[in-house]
């Protein structure tokens, strides 16, 4: 199949990357359990190894199972090209670690995932790259924000886990205009129900630890390039715009085009960085892609029947889900994610802190776990757990007080999950 504009998403989230083996004619996309390849003589080594020659070296660059991923995932992100690596959080490093030096920084939304907020907040100082969060529907804060030093603007299209939606194509204006990459954290909305880079995003990035694999059995990361940035149109990004000692002064830009970052992804952050993710990985989340569609739909169908009910039950304060018509960001939806808000939701439960402790340890059908986007219905209290390194007032702004839980709505059928909130919750708040 040639992955023509003209295929659906449904065919593509099936076909994209992928053909028969050309060795034995398997269908299914093998598994390359394999560290090196052997090059046809010293020429193609060599051509290989000064980047005149696309082809397999050694596994922690490229292989070909993880190269059909990379390829699916470019094509239902809209993008040109791909590089997966090993976590959501290595996705975020090897998407920052072209662009920053010592003394850069990014703009960051406040609504972000917890394990990200940490990692921008103190983990990357160590690089001397820092970061300043800032509420994304102020975009005169985002814009005063922006110096001569920012190098990328970075939020989450659904933020993970207070249910807002984001003004992708608001905060992608205000980094056109300051000659910047905007970055899109997917995870929560997956490409079936958000497009990044069709609202302006330069550069997306994946957790394929959640939907785009979908069963919670590998963690894995993935970048996404638009190939739409001018990389050379300033002195910004000289990684990718001047030459590369590593590479006898190779420049990326001028040499690869619209593909640089991606082969820089490859070329030198997997090579050095080492963040690469395995075969096996992206052979389950391979598989997981195959259903995104159908389980996303199942996803945002169970989640606006549950936040529904628990809207109107008298033992929950509030409910978070911007498919609810009472949230502040119902019509972003239409606008952002028009086939739905996907399944993540936080609710509050009246009787606080404690009150959500016994709800979570309560639940049946429910896990509590610290994952999201898997099959089966998630729950965790954030404040405890994920978000438990955090402010008291960035847990709040991060929409994961004290007193409220996030659940991942799976894909079981609907009147259980609520039974089983519905006997949860008498034990919670009796
Ligand atoms: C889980 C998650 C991450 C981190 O991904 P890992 O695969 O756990 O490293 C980043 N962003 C979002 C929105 C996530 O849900």
């Amino acid at each position: 199949m040639t992955d023509g504009p003209t295929h659906g998403f449904d065919t593509l989230q099936i076909h994209a990357g992928a053909r028969p083996d050309p060795a034995t004619g398997a269908r299914q996309t093998p598994i390359y359990q394999t560290t090196a390849y052997v090059f046809r003589d010293a020429d193609h080594a060599a051509a290989l190894f000064n980047l005149q020659e696309v082809g397999y070296i050694y596994s922690r660059l490229t292989n070909p199972t993880v190269a059909v991923l990379q390829e699916r995932i470019a094509t239902l992100e809209g993008g040109v090209g791909a590089v997966c690596c090993s976590s959501g959080h290595a996705a975020q490093i090897m998407a920052l670690f072209p662009l920053m030096g010592p003394g850069k920084n990014i703009i960051a939304s406040t609504r972000l995932y917890g394990g990200t907020v940490t990692q921008f907040s103190h983990t990357i100082k160590r690089f001397g790259w820092s970061c300043k969060f800032v509420d994304f529907d102020d975009l005169d804060a985002v814009k005063a924000a922006v110096d001569d030093d920012t190098r990328a603007i970075f939020g989450e299209a659904i933020a993970n886990p207070g249910g807002y939606i984001m003004d992708v194509r608001a905060v992608a204006d205000i980094a056109d205009d300051a000659g910047i990459p905007l970055i899109i954290d997917n995870t929560s909305a997956t490409p079936y129900l958000c497009r990044p880079i069709e609202h302006g995003a330069t550069l997306v990035v994946h957790s394929t630890t959640k939907y785009l694999t979908g069963n919670g059995t590998v963690t894995g990361g993935c970048i996404v390039d638009s190939g739409k940035f001018d990389w050379s149109a300033s002195d910004k990004f000289p990684s990718l715009s001047q030459p590369e000692p590593a590479y006898h002064g190779l420049k990326f830009h001028e040499t690869f085009g619209n593909l640089a970052f991606t082969f820089h992804g490859i070329a030198i952050g997997l090579r050095d960085l080492g963040m690469t993710m395995n075969p096996q990985a992206a052979h389950y989340t391979l598989m997981g892609t195959e259903t995104l569609s159908l389980r996303m739909e199942r996803h945002v169908a169970n989640a606006v029947k549950i936040a529904q009910w628990l809207e109107q039950d008298d033992r929950v304060d509030y409910v978070t889900y911007a498919g609810l018509k009472s949230s502040p960001y119902y019509d972003r939806v239409a606008k952002v994610c028009p086939k739905g808000a996907g399944g993540l939701f936080t609710f509050a439960v009246k009787g606080g802190y404690d009150a959500c402790v016994k709800l979570v340890n309560a639940l049946e059908i429910f896990s509590h776990v610290a994952n999201l986007g898997d099959t089966r219905s998630l729950i965790i209290h954030s404040a405890s757990t994920t978000h438990r390194q955090l402010t008291p007032e960035q847990q709040e702004s991060a929409g994961a007080g004290p007193g409220v839980v996030r659940v991942s709505i799976g894909t079981e059928t609907a009147e259980d999950l609520i039974a089983d909130l519905d006997q949860a919750l008498t034990k919670a708040t009796s």
